[in-house]
């Protein structure tokens, strides 16, 4: 017995000392993803580029379900003409759907894979609700204490009227590019992109024309992106999730009267499935985008952090578990589902037979629509409750976009030419952009609008109170410059 005993102590600190000795291995050897990169002298960016932006942003290019009103994208590329007249001259107009816009830069050197820089026009409602809680017109445009105001200063007009910006003082200074760069702008990415950016997707696939990348929105430059970093991470989106609506119907034999109401009810069954679908999530990993962003994260955190991340053989469990916690990390490692709408009963004293919930799924890259729905076919498991897609606006999860690629670099070089002090790391985006329509013209689709932001400011995307600050937007005109000469030499 007390050999045994013995022998067990041994047989612990012999695997107590591997663990260790592993463990730091692993922590010692993690090499940074980060490239040197020379300071460039900040592009000097008067206050005319701000004052055209202001007017861009007054102009009320709302997306509607309904039917678009078409006047405002129309005075939008009248301002445009006006504002660029260099753009407008020297670059050629491409084939466009209405209301969208395609430009073509040709480059000197035809051999090159065309680059294209993508954004959109139009911007999403004001919320009547919250219209009382503005403390601006929502289409203001004014310049206030270093902000612009409006809805679109941050989605996403900043890339369009920062990409035209950028050209126009390239243009002006005669460059000509060597690589052809294209920039198109649909106008209906809020609803989905299906008369923009889809058909521009088309056009280029049936001219035959590919990219050697793509940049759209996405992410950003995100402060306190998480603990254990202190420096600003510039996420590039090298993935973005799947979109997928189900109704969940429950249907009984009959309802009932409410002075005798059975135990199970329809509404109390739909209830319990809701529950059983929170208590039941999809799988949590940590692999492909997830994984390249902690692969890029992981050498720069500060050294309890780095042991944690370097050594996901042992700490993985630990480490789903803390990321599950936050709705924004969860939402990087499973698929979600969001119950969004709840229907039933008509009658305060009669039960419903029939109740419904929809629930909408965030699909994470590597699993399908089909399988998400398998899934939720396995945990509801009952004849009474039916499952049926419902949305048409529906789209599997993108390819993983690679991170050695020119694209992905070039992006990453320039972040860290233009945005001081900042790391980059790939990322994954959680919501759906018009990208998404591009994967059969490049494999190298990156998602990233040269802004950079604190977490409690991301509310205002599509929120209350856009705005952005007169410098990260002097620095984005600065970005895309420095992107297109970097890409097209
Ligand atoms: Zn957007």
């Amino acid at each position: 017995m007390k050999r045994l005993i013995w022998l067990l102590r041994r047989i612990f600190v012999i695997a107590l000392v591997i663990i260790i000795g592993v463990g730091t291995i692993r922590t010692v050897r993690l090499t940074s993803r980060q490239v040197a990169t020379e300071a460039v002298q900040p592009v000097n960016v008067g206050d005319d580029a701000i004052r055209r932006f202001s007017q861009a942003i007054k102009i009320p290019t709302f997306s509607k379900e309904s039917k678009m009103d078409s006047l405002p994208f129309r005075n939008l590329a009248l301002l445009f003409k006006k504002n660029y007249p260099h753009v407008d001259s020297l670059l050629e107009k491409q084939p466009a759907p209405p209301l969208s816009m395609v430009f073509k830069w040709p480059g000197k050197n035809p051999g090159l894979a065309p680059v294209l820089l993508m954004g959109h026009t139009d911007i999403v409602l004001i919320d009547e609700k919250t219209k009382a809680d503005w403390q601006f017109p929502p289409l203001s445009g004014a310049v206030e204490n270093g902000y612009i105001l409006g809805r679109g200063t941050l989605d996403d007009k900043i890339a369009v009227v920062g990409i035209l910006e950028a050209a126009e003082m390239l243009l002006q200074e005669g460059y000509t590019p060597n690589r052809t760069i294209y920039f198109a702008f649909g106008h209906d990415e809020e609803i989905g992109g299906e008369n923009g950016a889809k058909k521009i997707a088309g056009w280029f696939e049936n001219q035959g024309i590919t990219f050697e990348y793509i940049i759209d929105e996405g992410m950003l430059v995100l402060e306190k992106a998480m603990p254990g970093i202190t420096q600003p991470v510039g996420l590039i989106g090298i993935a973005e999730k799947g979109y997928a609506t189900f109704q969940i119907e429950v249907k009984l034999e009959e309802g009932g009267h409410s002075s005798m109401p059975p135990k199970e009810t329809a509404i109390g069954l739909l209830s319990e499935t809701i529950i059983k679908l929170r208590e039941n999530p999809f799988p949590a990993k940590v692999d492909g985008a997830a994984q390249e962003l902690f692969d890029y994260i992981a050498p720069e955190m500060s050294l309890p952090y780095k042991v944690l991340f370097a050594n996901r053989w042992l700490t993985n469990g630990i480490l789903l578990k803390q990321l599950s916690k936050g709705s924004s990390a969860n939402a990087m490692i499973r698929t979600t589902v969001a119950p969004t709408i709840i229907e039933g009963g008509f009658q305060e004293n009669v039960l419903p037979s029939q109740v419904s919930a929809t629930v909408n799924l965030r699909i994470l890259p590597g699993e399908t629509i089909q399988s998400a729905k398998a899934y939720l076919e396995k945990i509801i498991n009952d004849d009474r409750i039916s499952i049926t897609q419902i949305s048409d606006f529906s789209e599997d999860p993108s390819a993983i976009s690679p991170t050695n690629s020119f694209g992905f670099q070039t992006i990453q070089k320039t972040i860290l030419e233009t945005f001081p002090d900042v790391i980059v790391a790939p990322s994954l985006v959680v919501a759906g952009t018009d990208s998404r329509h591009f994967s059969r013209v490049s494999k190298n689709i990156y998602r990233f609008l040269p802004m950079q932001l604190a977490k409690s400011d991301l509310s205002r995307i599509h929120g209350i109170n856009e705005r952005i600050s007169v410098e990260n937007y002097k620095r984005a005109i600065r970005f895309y410059k420095q992107l297109m000469v970097n890409s097209a030499k």
